[in-house]
């Protein structure tokens, strides 16, 4: 039940529920749910190894299996979840973007980034976003449905099984980072996205065995939200998409401040860093002439200074048909300066894949 006055993110009822997945459930349910279809309870251990493990969904690739019992399994425990529409490449094709289609004909979209000491994957975790930022291609498009738990992880077994396999140049490599940085507001599908990290997280072969502290998890400012993950206990680290430090241009950048308001939105990140003992990562998109003024910069440094932080600005990757582009390199530079001035640690985030429409959205916006 929502505390009163708490918002709550209500998705539009989908017609049908994705179909149930060995990712959705935990270790305990998976044994539960072999021994319903008649099977012994050490069939979950196999699936879960075939799945997590080795990143096989084909039921051929399961020798240890009866073959008479593979395809009842399949169709009950390992179900095709997505498709590839296409996959886009850039940077030498190390860093790709893949649009996928959901059971539902749904789009949704992960990109996959190779740098030389680490491989990031940014996910989805909503079809949509109910958010409404107004720069962002997601937010124009509205919130079509939460992701289920299976329909996330799933976009990170194929990540890690195309490393694997060699499909991105720099030969086989494995996932360092995860970003919850796709289509979505990850908070607003709480349930969901805290499994899919306890599935990220488990070892193998309950689990992909990826470290939490390899995993970010990005929200616009959702206070209950963050403070009930700052009780779960977890490593991952907390991004914050700030985009102002005012309440004023915030109201009309990012619109549930109006609900949550900067100094609140801070004060749960503070509590987040000191539970989780992370660094919390302010998201700062750079937008000409709107949020790049030099007080604005100071008013920002003011508010960050003596907390565990580290600002991220992010040059704008205009969408189409956007009024807002990314700030002058001036500009850029004196923001730097002035949050460096304060003592607040500050990286311009690299723009990979704006040729291929990096920006959360665009590719599937394109394609409807
Ligand atoms: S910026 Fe993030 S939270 Fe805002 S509409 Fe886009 S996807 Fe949603």
């Amino acid at each position: 039940m929502p505390k009163p006055g708490e918002l709550t993110f209500v998705a539009p009822r989908a017609a049908k529920k994705p179909p149930r997945h060995l990712a959705d459930l935990s270790p305990a349910e998976r044994k539960e749910a072999v021994a319903a279809l008649g099977e012994k309870p050490f069939r979950a251990k196999q699936l879960s190894q075939h799945y997590f493990a080795r990143y096989t969904t084909d039921p051929a690739d399961w020798t240890d299996i009866p073959a008479a019992r593979r395809e009842g399994l399949r169709d009950a425990l390992v179900p095709e979840l997505m498709s590839v529409v296409r996959h886009l490449s850039c940077d030498d094709d190390t860093t790709r973007k893949t649009l996928w289609r959901l059971f539902d004909g749904t789009l949704v979209e992960s990109v996959l980034m190779r740098y030389p000491d680490r491989v990031t994957m940014c996910i989805s975790s909503q079809a949509g976003c109910g958010m409404n930022c107004p720069f962002c291609a997601t937010g124009q498009a509205g919130l079509t449905r939460n992701l289920s738990t299976a329909e996330i992880v799933h976009q990170i077994v194929e990540g890690m099984r195309a490393l694997r396999d060699g499909e991105v140049p720099g030969g086989p490599a494995r996932l360092s980072n995860i970003v919850f940085m796709g289509m979505g507001e990850p908070l607003a599908n709480y349930n969901r996205v805290l499994g899919a990290i306890r599935r990220l997280t488990d070892p193998e072969p309950d689990g992909l065995g990826l470290s939490q502290r390899g995993i970010t998890v990005s929200t616009v400012g959702l206070v209950p939200a963050i403070n009930r993950l700052a009780d779960e206990g977890l490593k991952c680290r907390l991004a914050v998409s700030l985009h102002a430090p005012d309440d004023e241009l915030r109201d009309e950048l990012v619109p549930v401040n109006t609900r949550w308001k900067v100094r609140e939105v801070l004060d749960a990140a503070w509590g987040y860093a000191e539970r989780s003992g992370r660094r919390v990562s302010i998201e700062y998109a750079l937008i000409r002439d709107i949020n790049d003024q030099a007080w604005r910069a100071d008013l920002l440094g003011r508010l960050l200074k003596g907390n565990r932080v580290h600002v991220n600005l992010i040059p704008l990757n205009p969408t189409p048909g956007s009024k807002w582009t990314a700030s002058r390199p001036e500009d850029e530079r004196a923001f730097v300066a002035a949050l460096e001035a304060h003592g607040v640690p500050v990286t311009v985030r690299d723009t990979r894949g704006q040729e291929i429409e990096g920006a959360c959205g665009q590719l599937a916006a394109a394609e409807r």
